[in-house]
């Protein structure tokens, strides 16, 4: 081992700068942060090739000394953070003093400052992270930071940006993210000399969702507002009625800092979950409070997750907010559209506070002592279960009995049961097969096969599907992939995609929920290609497969029981058992025969 030396202090800002500066979007979000933290009412951001050549954002906050311009540049420079008992309390954005270095070592910038009350500012220019000239300049109060030619001393990082197209969506993104979290600040959004986004800052959220998600969203928005000593929420959830297909408009916001959070979004779709049908989602934008000590924002500078101490405090909270909000407008329309009644008051009894209870209630595991059944099944309740993971629970089942390699053809096909378990006998045994688990078995083997190639089915008219900005840049950057899935997909203005294609095996209603699942994955599912695929191959296989509760051909059925009966299928791809057998010597000791 050659001898251990410390890194030149450039070469360590270089490498934290990886860490804190991945993209123009990072910068976007560091820049905005302190503006905001400045306490500025007013923030103008400004971009032109997607953030690679310029980035400028301004604000009219509380400014930088004179004295403290070159420090705020250094590594762990803050001035929001004293000592440690501080972390615990912090109310601020940013607190790590790591941005405004990060992003000095790897581009060229510009700060004009003037302290609130000071008679001149200052102006600074910094290259690589190297301070080159300094001097005094007349400039309104406030702070205007302007980064210019990212990355250009890092080759290496300028091969992982993307077009300027995606670069600029991702900086769109979190601008909006950003300006939703603080409907009292004046936001404006300048893209490539364009004015996208301006809110009034008037402190009403409604007017600031109407400036940047539109009419259309904001008039389908329901009031929410509920509080409790420990957690408030409030903001807007969707009607039922106007619903989307995909999650592009949920946006949660915990103390005022965006956030994204599985747990949050569980809660709000489990407020759904009778109302809406499955693949619509509800849309929110939900303000989240509680106390700084409640909820650890102290994860890495990049991520938007939150740790929360009490995650059933908060996730009650929500769920209960947005489940009063959608009875709410259930209600009020039963009055005002009687013609809809029927329809909608099932809705209504599908709410009824027992059910509310229930589907609050902690996932119920019960024991099945019936003695009908060979294995005694531990059976989880997964449609009262809370905090509904992505991924559905590990199956607490003890695998059942796999079947063994039976020549198929050998049983005999008796039914289906509850338009979801098909009924065979096979030899002195009574056989049930779920049938969705099985088909999406079947279909994800299918996709796994290496000489596997997917039936493209060209639509007549293309299907819109309306994702956001950040959404479209992903899904257009990963065509080739999607392609390969039997999807193409073209982009139709900055917040859609036109899909031409889908896969055949799945129904021209899956495409957006789909598209939305597989987006998802693509931006949370991890950098590994095969889990990821893993993941995207069980979106497809799912929804590409027979649906429980839905009434099938007997064909259909026999020749799912006959692939399950020849042993080539045992588990869905989430690991439940696709079929369960109840044998004669069962029966018999169930009856007292034996
Ligand atoms: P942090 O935000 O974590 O403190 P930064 O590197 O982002 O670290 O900023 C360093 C310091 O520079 C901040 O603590 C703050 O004092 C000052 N600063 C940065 N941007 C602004 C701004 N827009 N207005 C006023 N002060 C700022
Ligand atoms: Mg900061």
């Amino acid at each position: 081992m050659p001898k251990i030396l410390e890194l030149d202090q450039h070469v360590a800002d270089l490498i934290a700068a990886g860490e804190v500066v991945q993209r123009p979007a990072s910068v976007v979000k560091e820049l905005t942060e302190n503006a905001v933290d400045s306490g500025a009412s007013i923030i103008t951001v400004e971009i032109s090739s997607g953030g690679m050549a310029y980035i400028r954002v301004t604000d009219n906050g509380c400014g930088i000394a004179n004295d403290d311009v070159k420090t705020a540049f250094l590594r762990h420079a803050t001035s929001k953070l004293r000592d440690a008992r501080g972390l615990e309390a912090i109310g601020t954005l940013g607190f790590r003093g790591e941005a405004l270095a990060a992003i000095a070592a790897v581009s060229r910038v510009e700060l004009l400052t003037r302290e609130q009350g000071a008679d001149e500012g200052v102006s600074l220019f910094l290259e690589a992270g190297k301070v080159i000239r300094m001097s005094p300049a007349g400039c309104p109060e406030g702070t205007t930071i302007i980064v210019r030619d990212l990355f250009y001393n890092t080759p290496a990082r300028l091969k992982f940006v993307k077009t300027d197209r995606a670069e600029g969506s991702a900086v769109s993104s979190i601008v909006l993210k950003s300006a939703l979290s603080r409907p009292d600040i004046s936001f404006r959004y300048i893209k490539d000399n364009k004015s996208e986004y301006h809110t009034p800052g008037d402190s009403r959220i409604d007017s600031c969702i109407y400036s940047l998600l539109g009419r259309e969203i904001e008039a389908g928005f329901i009031k929410v507002n509920s509080s409790d000593h420990n957690v408030s929420v409030k903001g807007y959830v969707s009607s039922p009625e106007t619903a989307r297909g995909n999650r592009s408009y949920q946006f949660f916001f915990v103390n005022e800092r965006p956030v994204f959070s599985l747990m949050l979004q569980s809660a709000l779709e489990q407020a759904f979950k009778n109302i809406l049908p499955p693949g619509r989602f509800p849309s929110c934008v939900l303000y989240i409070s509680l106390k700084p000590n409640e909820v650890d924002v102290n994860v890495h500078p990049a991520k938007t997750e939150v740790k929360f101490i009490s995650d059933k405090q908060v996730f009650d909270a929500v769920y209960y907010a947005a489940l009063s909000a959608s009875d709410k407008k259930i209600i009020s329309d039963n009055y005002s559209t009687p013609v809809e009644n029927n329809i909608k008051s099932e809705n209504v009894i599908s709410i009824t506070p027992s059910v509310q209870t229930e589907l609050i209630s902690e996932p119920r595991v019960s024991y099945k002592s019936d003695n009908l059944f060979k294995t005694i099944n531990p059976v989880i309740n997964i449609d009262s279960a809370k905090h509904l993971p992505a991924q559905p629970p590990a199956p607490q089942v003890s695998p059942i009995a796999q079947v063994s390699q039976n020549p198929a053809g050998s049983f005999r096909f008796i039914g289906e049961a509850l338009n979801m378990y098909i009924i065979i006998e096979h030899e002195n045994s009574i056989w049930y097969i779920d049938k969705h688990a099985a088909h999406e078995r079947i279909h994800f083997d299918a996709l796994n096969n290496k000489n596997y190639e997917s039936m493209s089915e060209s639509l007549i008219t293309p299907v819109v599907c309306r994702f956001g900005h950040e959404d479209v840049s992903v899904l257009l950057e990963n065509s080739d992939l999607l392609e390969n899935l039997g999807f193409s997909v073209e982009s139709f203005g900055e917040d859609a995609v036109a899909v031409r294609n889908i896969p055949a095996e799945i129904d021209i209603g899956d495409t957006e929920p789909v598209l939305s699942d597989i987006c998802m994955q693509l931006k949370y599912g991890g950098t590994f290609k095969s889990s990821l695929l893993d993941k995207i191959y069980k979106i497809i296989a799912c929804k590409a497969a027979i649906k429980a509760g839905r009434a099938s051909g007997r064909a259909e059925l026999e020749a799912l029981a006959e692939s399950v009966m020849s042993g080539d299928i045992s588990h869905c791809p989430h690991g439940r058992p696709v079929a369960f057998e109840v044998t004669k010597t069962t029966l018999d000791k169930g009856f007292g025969r034996i």
